[in-house]
Order: C-alpha cells, then structure tokens, then sequence
C-alpha cells in the first residue's frame, strides 16, 4: 500500500527568528525520498516570518508549514487563541491537533480534540492528530483502550471517511521529551493496532493514513523506527531544532 512519509518537527515553545532562517537553508539541501513530506511547526509569532522566508529562498515545495494548535471555534471572543482562517492567511498546511501537552496541561478533551480536527479539515488544512498512552496506562495494559478513547470521539465527529486527510501521530507520552524511545518493535505494534482499529470502520481509509511516531526520535534511532511497515514517518521534539539533525532524520525517511 503506497503511503506518503511525513517528518514533522515541533518546536514547542523554543526556536527563534534565526533558528527559522538557518532551518530553511538547511532544509533547502535535504534530499528527500520521492513522496516524503517534511513540516516544520514553529510557535505562532513565527509563522509568518517562516513562510516569508521560504518564499524568498524558494523551499522545495514538499516541505510546509504547520501549526501547534489552533481553536476550534470559527473567529469570536476567544483571547488568546488562533484560527484556522488565520492560519490560512499564513501559509500553514498543517496543524499539530491534541498533542499530550495540550491534553495534560491545557485538560482538553478527546471530544475538543475531535472538534479541532473538524475545523481544521473544514479550512482545508491538515491536521495532525497525536494519541498516546501514559507510562502507567502503558504498565497496567491499558494501551489499546486508551488509543480507542482518543480516535473513537473523532471518527464520531468527522466520520472514518474523512481520515484520508488526517494524520494520525502516536506519541506514547512516556517517551517525549525522556529519551526514552518505544522499540522499533513496541511502535510497530502499536502502530498496527491504530491502523486495524481504523479498519474495522473502514480498510481502506485505514491503510491510507500516515500513521507517524513520535518520542525521542533522534538522528541515530530514526532509520530503525521508519524502517517499521505501519510507521511512515515521524514528529520530532528536541532534536527538531538541531538542523543537522533534523536534516539527517529528514533524510531517513522512506516514501511507502
Ligand atoms: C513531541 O513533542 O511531539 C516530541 C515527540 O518530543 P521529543 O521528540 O522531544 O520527544
């Protein structure tokens, strides 16, 4: 089944105006495996600086940008946060939707995170949506039924047909951020579970859908996870903001 790659790289609330210049020239040297997508999300300040630049030094057109978060509400008295519309207006193609800080930190829902996928997708973006499990729900087994309440509420919401232009990221939370990776083995099965559990709501869709892994992937762990046949690429935290880094793990990824 021919899947596109995607490595995404997710700043956090790190990197700078120069970061974003020096990740566009490196990345303008990549070489990419034919149907490989790379996405470079920095925080909102810096959106339209990325897009601007990338603009003048003429990015390879299969490297694009995304968001962290977005609202899910259309425009309106909600201070603070940031629209699809708005994203739209900057270039963004992706945006990264119910990532484990968002849940744990900021408490939203599965149901929010359902209905923030459905904006996204209604304005014609791409949301990448992040499940995952904590280290005790993993130790007490509880894995698969945890990844069936995050993607159960959106399939309720924007329907399975609509996953052919989602991606899923399977960030077990224990590993971002720790420099505990997953085995490329544990991801693996974890992976196709996700995707089986899409399938019994629709093969095919199911098989389409880039399913990404994210936790302490580095430059020396990636080829080994992107080697996995259900992981078809991978979201990055901390070795995202080292270029040399980010372009060795851009670089591994391989087009299914
Ligand atoms: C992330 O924040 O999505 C992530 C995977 O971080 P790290 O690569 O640093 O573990």
């Amino acid at each position: 089944m021919k899947r596109q790659a995607i490595v995404a790289a997710n700043w956090k609330m790190n990197g700078s105006l120069p970061l974003i210049k020096e990740m566009i020239s490196g990345l303008n040297s990549v070489k990419l495996a034919e149907n490989v997508n790379v996405v470079v999300c920095p925080s909102t300040p810096f959106l339209s600086a990325f897009a601007l630049n990338a603009k003048n030094e003429n990015l390879q057109a299969n490297i694009h940008l995304g968001a962290q978060n977005v609202s899910e509400h259309k425009s309106g008295a909600y201070t603070g946060e940031v629209s699809t519309d708005m994203l739209n207006e900057v270039f963004v193609n992706y945006v990264i939707v119910g990532h484990s800080e968002r849940r744990s930190i900021y408490k939203e829902t599965s149901t929010q995170v359902a209905h923030k996928v459905k904006a996204v997708l209604n304005a014609g973006l791409t949301p990448i949506l992040c499940i995952g499990e904590s280290e005790n729900e993993r130790t007490s087994e509880q894995t698969d039924t945890v990844l069936a309440s995050q993607l159960q509420p959106v399939i309720d919401v924007i329907g399975i047909e609509k996953f052919i232009d989602v991606v899923i990221a399977y960030e077990p939370v224990w590993a971002i951020g720790t420099g505990k990776t997953a085995s490329p083995e544990m991801a693996q099965a974890t992976h196709l579970f996700i995707r089986q559990f899409l399938a019994n709501a629709n093969e095919l869709i199911a098989n389409k859908v880039p399913l990404l892994y994210g936790g302490s992937v580095n430059a020396a762990n990636c080829e080994e996870l992107f080697a996995q046949t259900d992981i078809d690429g991978g979201l990055i935290g901390g070795a995202s903001l080292k270029v040399d880094e980010f372009k060795i793990i851009c670089s591994s990824a391989k087009g299914s």
